[in-house]
């Protein structure tokens, strides 16, 4: 059965969006309650491809007051570690529900429902913000951009942030073995899970500015005034990857998500037809754009979240020259590096695992401890020499 993905390009963000939801949509608006999911994980400026841009979502806003809603709501839950209303604050999405009458919310305020996962590979139960399920309909608004660890973050991990509080992390903290011919890692399969119970009912992919290279907090803005909209996020997402230049395997989990809601990518309609001449070669996120700009670091980097992401970033923004005596330093992270990695790096210098997911080679390792932690402390670790965790 053909699935329709509408792309609507132009110079007015708050225009695309409405129009693509104008394409997509085709209910009684009065009957329903509707939340926009937007992406505002992190704290900074509007219109950088950080987090959905505000003119989309009030092009939204307006398109459902216009259908006479019967209650909207805009809302997100931001990364540990950052005040949500403060990151919806900064990149101007509470000012336009403020403008518009809507209401913005953080998401973990309106308290947890726990669900089970069916069929589940990584992960058996998870705890997610009661909204989401309260609300008859969700759509999810994220931002386009590269991912450094899951390829790409577009409407399906965008449902990440309906996670309650600290089980965003959950799903980077796997410990599993990957399945037989597994074609993702983790943390692409714990995506999969959360979509059985999580999953949006509409996708309005934000591509007004878009982000490459080191995302989701560290990449380069990318102009493309597009909005992408359809009634299947994973659908959504697919055509949003191919506006990118990427390919399916480029993000593991948006396939996986595919197989598992038994889409056949040939099913996928796409209008209009030539939608690919605003294609662009997005720069992938990895590791090695960090090297580039701080030669005396190197990451490794094995399935750390957004949040250790985050304070890496910050620590070599603010401390990457407070080394001059020091050789080479490998920041290591995330829940699934291996100790035969760690020793191949401490050959090459010294090793300082970052974050409460390496604590296991702590015996071995100066580590800092934090979930997430914090850049200064990691700083303090390497002068130290030694574990830091007081
Ligand atoms: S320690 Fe880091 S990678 Fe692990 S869950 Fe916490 S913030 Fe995420």
């Amino acid at each position: 059965m053909p699935v329709d993905v509408f792309v609507v390009k132009g110079a007015d963000a708050a225009q695309n969006a409405y129009e693509a939801m104008s394409r997509v949509f085709d209910e009684d608006a009065s009957q329903l309650s509707i939340l926009l999911k937007v992406n505002s994980g992190f704290k900074g400026k509007p219109a950088t491809g950080l987090c959905t841009h505000p003119e989309a979502v009030r092009g939204l806003v307006r398109f459902f007051k216009e259908k006479h809603v019967k209650k909207l709501y805009v809302g997100d839950s931001s990364i540990v570690g950052t005040d949500t209303i403060e990151a919806l604050k900064s990149v101007g999405i509470w000012q336009v529900c403020e403008e518009e009458g809507v209401e913005c919310l953080n998401l973990d305020d309106s308290g947890i429902q726990e669900r089970d996962i069916p069929d589940p590979v990584m992960v058996e139960r998870l705890k997610l913000s009661r909204l989401a399920f309260e609300v008859d309909r969700v759509v999810s608004v994220p931002v386009m951009k590269t991912h450094m660890y899951a390829g790409a973050s577009l409407s399906i991990k965008n449902m990440k942030g309906c996670l309650y509080q600290r089980d965003k992390t959950r799903l980077h903290r796997i410990f599993k073995p990957l399945p037989e011919n597994a074609r993702g890692k983790c943390l692409d399969y714990g995506i999969m899970d959360l979509a059985k119970i999580c999953y949006a009912d509409y996708a309005l992919v934000d591509g007004t500015i878009a982000m490459e290279g080191f995302g989701p907090s560290g990449g380069t803005p990318v102009e493309m005034d597009l909005a992408v909209a359809s009634k299947s996020p994973v659908a959504a997402d697919i055509v949003s990857l191919r506006l990118m230049g990427m390919e399916p395997g480029d993000a593991p989990h948006i396939d996986l998500v595919r197989e598992n809601k038994g889409l056949d990518e040939n099913d996928i309609r796409v209008f209009p037809e030539d939608y690919l001449k605003w294609a662009k070669r997005f720069v992938r996120a990895g590791e090695q754009d960090l090297g580039l700009h701080y030669p005396q670091f190197s990451t490794l980097d094995r399935g750390a979240c957004s949040a250790c992401h985050a304070a890496v970033l910050q620590f070599f923004r603010y401390h990457h020259a407070d080394f001059p005596d020091k050789g080479h330093i490998t920041i290591a992270c995330g829940s699934d590096l291996k100790e035969e990695e760690l020793r191949a790096a401490a050959a090459e210098g010294e090793v300082v695992l970052v974050g409460n997911c390496t604590a296991r080679f702590r015996d071995s390792y100066p580590f800092c401890k934090g979930c997430p932690p914090v850049p200064s402390q990691i700083k303090r670790t390497i002068e130290g020499g030694k574990t830091y965790d007081d």
